[in-house]
């Protein structure tokens, strides 16, 4: 039976709370447990899948094929569990769910409510293969106080309220400020936050503190004696140097100490921290520095492509390298020449994205790292690109282009290399998808088999010829070009198992140059890098030591 440990914010948002519950997941693992993470988002989209990178960031994919919040990536990032679609929920999924059960009429007539109706969704969501783990840690979104978190914290009180004493733990995040005039760190708005805590019924276990200066004993006392909370689970959470420092900074703050602790868990296990101590060494002592162009859209986010920033430091950790990506808008490329931009970059990675906006840029920087010989990794749009640049300038096929582009009825502007593909296996079970469909359902979503070719780049890389990744995207690039690009020196080095859908494509003459139709990115660790993004980065400080 698992223990729960419930995270809630206070005082501002973007404290970090993901990433401390990430970080707490990996301090437990350490100690022997198994974790499952979960994140309880209170705004009400049904899932972050319609929503902009601009305004939300990432739209993070699991293997079953769940379009989530960016959170469960840290989460993955740090604890190496993969996460299902029972991982994350949104009030919007909670109430479409309570409504069509209304419609079916399974309340019986029964007036629907917030309490009971809506919190038990909630609390049975929360619930959802508690066997399989020791704990549950489950993130509430937002911060306390706000209107729409409401039916969250309240049905999170109700959950501990009915489980045996100790089951359930709850952790609060908050902000200490300091103030320079006075050279303070002022408690107040932790109290004031715990206050709203408690007046919903909730009595926080452990304090986690945001602070960038340090605590002093004499705040610490203070904070423990007016929240309500013992001594030694007021807890600092300094600014860190790199988010990977957090499993080794909480622990020394005494996090893991307080929470096991806090369940009456004694003795405690003794911790192995071994993996992240290593992850540190790599971080700081990595010698040397590859300069790496990101060319997309959403370049003002980074959070917008968070992934693809993670998975490059753990390239660089593979190689001992640091990694310095800079972002370029691929717009710049449709008025003026790439070279004196991409130049100076040892790599070009061009990631995914949707509509048109940008893509001729893409496929400059794509021609650009193709003919000057500069590794190259496009991941879905960024291989769709790369291939009608192939398909336009080396095949001769001048109208190639994406049927995403064409959305005029009607009017066809390019020939379709990339086109809309409305069925295909995945497992046993055949997939349809109708251009008709909600706007959420209609991708290729979720982890695909895909075969690679023996003797190619991509199986060196992975040692395999069998692997698995994930996908998020409409379209593909269709099969029936591939005997021409083939001719042209542009293998179809990865494809579904049933030879239908290209899922990798490689220059053979080239140093590295590779295009992948899903997302590798999602599933780079720091303490297991990505096969494609460490050969990737290799590739890259062989190019900075040609120059
Ligand atoms: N827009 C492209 C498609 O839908 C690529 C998507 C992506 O890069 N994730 O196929």
């Amino acid at each position: 039976m698992a223990r729960f440990i419930f995270i809630t914010g206070g005082v501002v948002s973007s404290l970090g709370k993901g990433l401390a519950s990430a970080a707490l997941g990996a301090l437990l693992q350490a100690r022997g447990f198994s974790v499952r993470l979960r994140k309880l988002d209170p705004y009400l989209n049904v899932d972050p899948g319609t929503m902009s990178p601009f305004e939300h960031g990432e739209v993070f994919v699991t293997d079953d094929g769940a379009e989530t919040d960016l959170d469960l990536g840290h989460y993955e990032r740090f604890t190496g569990v993969s996460a299902r679609k029972t991982d994350s929920v949104s009030s919007g999924r909670i109430y479409s769910t309570v409504l069509e059960k209304e419609r079916r009429g399974d309340y019986l007539g029964k007036t629907i409510q917030v309490i009971p109706h809506v919190t038990n969704e909630i609390k049975d969501f929360i619930a959802i293969g508690e066997d399989e783990v020791d704990f549950m840690l489950c993130e509430i979104g937002g911060t306390v106080g706000d209107i729409e978190g409401l039916p969250f914290f309240e049905a999170i009180r109700q959950f501990a309220q009915d489980r045996k004493r100790n089951q359930c733990i709850f952790v609060h995040l908050t902000l200490l400020p300091y103030l320079a005039a006075s050279g303070e760190l002022k408690t107040k708005p932790t109290q004031h936050s715990v206050k709203e805590l408690r007046a919903i019924g909730i009595a926080p276990d452990i304090l986690l503190l945001r602070s960038e200066h340090p605590i002093p004993e004499k705040e610490r006392e203070k904070i423990a004696l007016f929240c309500n909370v013992r001594k030694d689970a007021v807890i600092a959470a300094y600014d860190l140097s790199t988010i990977y420092e957090a499993p080794l900074a909480y622990h020394r703050e005494g996090l893991d100490q307080a929470v096991l602790d806090a369940f009456n868990i004694s003795p405690a296990p003794k911790p192995n921290l071994s993996r992240w101590e290593d992850v540190m060494d790599r971080l700081t002592n990595a010698e040397g520095e590859v300069r790496v162009a990101i060319v997309g859209k959403y370049t003002q986010l980074e959070d917008a492509y968070k992934s693809i920033a993670e998975a490059l430091t753990h390239g660089g950790m593979a190689n001992r390298t640091r990694v310095r990506a800079e972002w370029i808008d691929a717009e710049i490329f449709e008025r003026e020449d790439p070279a004196p931009y991409l130049e100076n970059f040892h790599a070009i990675l061009v990631p995914g994205g949707f509509g048109e906006r940008g893509t001729e840029g893409k496929i400059k920087a794509a021609e650009f790292a193709r003919t000057r010989r500069i590794p190259y990794l496009g991941i879905c749009l960024g291989m769709q690109m790369a291939v009608i640049e192939a398909a336009r300038n080396v095949a001769g096929l001048s109208r190639a282009g994406s049927e995403e582009f064409d959305h005029e009825a009607g009017v066809k502007r390019f020939e379709p290399v990339v086109y809309h593909l409305k069925e295909w296996v995945q497992g046993n079970h055949a997939v349809t998808r109708k251009t008709t469909d909600d706007k959420g359902g209609t991708m290729r979503l979720g982890a695909y088999s895909a075969t690679l070719a023996p003797g190619s780049r991509v199986a060196g890389v992975y040692g395999t010829l069998a692997i698995e990744e994930r996908h998020r995207h409409r379209y593909e690039v269709d099969i029936k070009y591939r005997d021409k690009l083939e001719t042209c020196g542009l293998a179809f080095s990865g494809m579904s198992p049933d030879g239908r859908l290209p899922e990798i494509v490689e220059w053979k003459d080239h140093p590295w140059f590779i295009g992948v139709q899903f997302h590798p990115e999602l599933k780079s660790k720091p303490f297991a890098p990505h096969p494609l993004f460490a050969d990737f980065v290799r590739a890259a400080v062989e190019t900075s030591r040609l120059v």
